[in-house]
Order: structure tokens, then C-alpha cells, then sequence
């Protein structure tokens, strides 16, 4: 089983190479944010209490976001592996997610942890905002607010990943596809 962690503030290219990965790899790309924004274009009691949340920029609560995971996770129980993206978002995610995984005897490989200036990061929201129709990149005060979250909240993940040797640090600056190979060849140093 190969379970990469795709990490990186909003605007560092997790979805976009996710997609690479996902091929390359014959994973299951797993992003929460996706599965969230699935749900609130269905209407479903999920979407509704998710929207509220995301719509300011602030993350979903820890219990919400790990039921889903752990779900999601069981409803592909012939997957080679996962691509985790925009997961875990919290230290109590995981530490959730490593024990979800553990009981299984699993484990994360990595976390790809794409590394962008922020000034980069708003730009590249400011300009997706333009095709992505999503509400939360169309508002700089709401944009500051994610990547605020995401330094508060979202980077002692990291830590914790580092902690077990198991951090990655990727370039996430040029174009796509340099990207794409940075990625790959941390990918096929570790598998
Ligand atoms: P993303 O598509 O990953 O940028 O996520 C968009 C929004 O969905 C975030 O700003 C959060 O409000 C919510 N979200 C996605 N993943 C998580 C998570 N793991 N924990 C909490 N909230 C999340």
C-alpha cells in the first residue's frame, strides 16, 4: 500500500498534481475539499453544515472531516494506495489518521509538503478564482483568512510528519510539469 499525504497551503498545486500522481501511481486521490464541495452542489446535510465553515475560510470540525475520511477510505478497499489531499489539516487529524491506518496495518509513506512564497499563492487563488467558481477564492480577505488558518492550524502537521522522518519537501515554485517530476522522483526514491 502506498499512502502519500499531498500538503501544501491553498494555492500550492495539491489538486492539480494530485491528478498526476493519482495516474502515475494507480491511486485513489482522496481530497476532502472535493468530496465537501460534492456535497454542497447535492444539497446533502454534510454540504449544508460544511458550507457554512468553508464559505468563511475556516476549516470543518475535526469530527466531521474524520468520519468522511474514514468512510471514504472504506469505500475503496481494493485501492493500491492512497493520495491524500487536503488532508489531514489538523494535528488531531493526524493523529486520527495514523491510528485509522495503524489498525489496519498501514501506514503513511510521506507527506509531499509543496512549498510556495505567498505572495505566489495569492495570485495563482486570485487567477483561479476567475475559472473555479469556488466563493472562497474570489474574496482576498477570505483567501488571507485560508492561508491564515493554514499557518495556525494546518502546519504542525508537518511537525508531526517530521518527527517520524517522514517529511518530503518539495520545490512547488516553476512549471507544472517540473513540478509533476519533482514529485515523481520523491515518490520513486520512497516506494
Ligand atoms: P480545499 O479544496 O482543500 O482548498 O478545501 C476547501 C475548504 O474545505 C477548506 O478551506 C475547508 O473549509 C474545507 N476543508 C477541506 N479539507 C478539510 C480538512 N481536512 N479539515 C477541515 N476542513 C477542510
Amino acid at each position: 500500500m502506498l499512502h502519500i499525504i499531498l500538503f501544501g497551503p491553498p494555492g500550492a498545486g495539491k489538486g492539480t498534481q494530485a491528478e498526476f500522481l493519482q495516474r502515475e501511481y494507480d491511486l485513489v486521490h482522496l481530497s476532502t475539499g472535493d468530496i465537501f464541495r460534492y456535497n454542497i452542489k447535492n444539497n446533502t446535510e454534510l454540504g449544508v453544515k460544511a458550507k457554512a465553515f468553508m464559505d468563511q475560510g475556516k476549516l470543518v470540525p475535526d469530527e466531521l472531516t474524520i468520519a468522511l475520511l474514514e468512510s471514504e477510505v472504506k469505500k475503496n478497499p481494493a485501492a493500491r494506495g492512497f493520495i491524500f489531499d487536503g488532508f489531514p489539516r489538523t494535528a488531531a487529524q493526524a493523529e486520527a489518521l495514523d491510528s485509522f491506518l495503524h489498525a489496519r496495518g498501514q501506514e503513511i509513506k510521506a507527506l509531499l509538503s509543496l512549498e510556495v512564497p505567498e505572495d505566489e499563492l495569492k495570485q495563482r487563488l486570485a487567477e483561479r478564482a476567475k475559472t473555479s467558481g469556488r466563493a472562497d477564492d474570489a474574496d482576498p480577505a477570505i483567501i488571507q483568512n485560508r492561508i491564515q488558518v493554514y499557518r495556525n492550524e494546518t502546519e504542525p502537521v508537518k511537525a508531526h510528519y517530521q518527527d517520524k522522518g517522514k517529511l518530503i519537501g518539495i520545490d512547488g515554485v516553476g512549471s507544472i510539469s517540473d513540478i509533476t517530476k519533482r514529485l515523481f522522483d520523491a515518490v520513486n526514491r520512497i516506494k
